[in-house]
């Protein structure tokens, strides 16, 4: 158990992030108390049932009084209208963060609203899952993973640096960038992965000459670890596609080109081209692996497959 940081921290939203966050903070005892609040009565009732925090309450604006630390954990979309809802009973001094996946985005929506003399510093973990809702979260889902802040120009340095003790009790390692750089970055290599999944599996899923019953059959070939990807939250992931479209429009059309490069090598037998290129990516994952950011073992979830057997 840690001294608590804050006395009283506020979750809005209590997904598969919020709850990771409610979770750690219960076990680390990283604040006195924290209240929830989620937009409808049946995940509330479910983060009760979970014993997640400490108060749980139906509006946003009640839950933010008196809150020194303020986390806003919905799909970015959801961004602006939440901020409308808490900016009139936000704490003076109090420290409002996000988690959301783009960042110019959800700045354009949320800074205009918050209060004189409120900390708001946008944030973004680098952890996650596909799955969603409050029993998706775990303890540890943070640990040894990046956060990425992107502070306005005029953000309180004392205030940045409680935030970043904050998450860094929860064993995540820190990082700060301007919110166009972090888009783009995450762009890359976040949200451009993704829609290739969606894409992949859409096209499996239209094909006429082999069957569905194929694809599922003989998916640990490849497929099956597209479809991971590919069964992520599509509330959350429509909200990325719409609030970081530049970046990923970017993304796509350099992706476009270097694949009608590698169509084109394949066209004509140009072996040496594919082969430069392959041994170039393996050695990127060599460097992930490195990095601690994936483990070395030979096929990812097929482990727990043989445990069910
Ligand atoms: P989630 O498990 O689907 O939970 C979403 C939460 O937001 C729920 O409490 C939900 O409330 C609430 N919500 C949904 N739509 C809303 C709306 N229109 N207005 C107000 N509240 C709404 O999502 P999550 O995975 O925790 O993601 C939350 C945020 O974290 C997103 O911005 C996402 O970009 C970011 N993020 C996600 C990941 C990941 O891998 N999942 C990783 C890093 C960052 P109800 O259930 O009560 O409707």
């Amino acid at each position: 158990m840690s001294t608590p940081l804050f006395d009283r921290i506020a979750l809005i939203g209590i997904g598969l992030i919020g709850s990771s966050i409610a979770r750690d903070v219960k076990e680390l005892g990283l604040a006195g108390e924290v209240v929830i609040s989620t937009r409808s009565a049946e995940t509330l009732k479910r983060a009760e049932e979970l014993a997640l925090g400490t108060h749980y309450v139906s509006s946003a604006a009640d839950a933010v009084k008196d809150a020194d630390l303020v986390i806003v954990s919905v799909p970015v979309g959801a961004s602006e209208a939440v901020a409308r809802q808490i900016a009139g009973s936000l704490k003076a001094g109090a420290i409002v963060t996000d988690v959301g996946s783009t960042k110019a985005s959800v700045i354009a929506q949320m800074a205009p609203h918050m209060p004189e003399g409120v900390h708001f510093i946008p944030g973004h973990p680098l952890a996650g899952t596909e799955k969603s809702g409050p029993d998706a979260g775990f303890v540890g889902l943070f640990r040894d993973r990046w956060c990425i802040f992107t502070p306005l120009p005029d953000t309180d340095q004392a205030a940045l640096d409680t935030l970043k003790s904050f998450w860094m009790a929860l064993g995540s390692r820190i990082d700060e960038m301007d919110p166009q750089h972090h888009d783009k970055v995450l762009a890359i290599v976040s949200h451009l992965p993704h829609i290739i999944a969606y894409n992949i599996v859409g096209t499996a899923d239209d094909l006429e000459t082999v069957t569905d019953a194929e694809v599922i059959k003989y998916s640990a070939s490849g497929f099956r670890d597209f479809t991971r990807l590919a069964a992520s939250d599509p509330t959350m992931w429509r909200d990325v596609c719409l609030h970081n479209k530049d970046a990923i429009l970017e993304m796509l059309a350099r992706f476009s080109e270097d694949l009608a490069y590698l169509q084109r090598a394949i066209r004509w037998g140009e072996g040496d081209k594919l082969f430069e290129l392959f041994t170039r990516t393996r050695a990127i994952r060599r460097s992930i692996v490195q990095a601690g950011q994936d483990v070395d073992a030979p096929d990812f979830g097929r482990h727990s497959l043989d445990a069910k057997k």
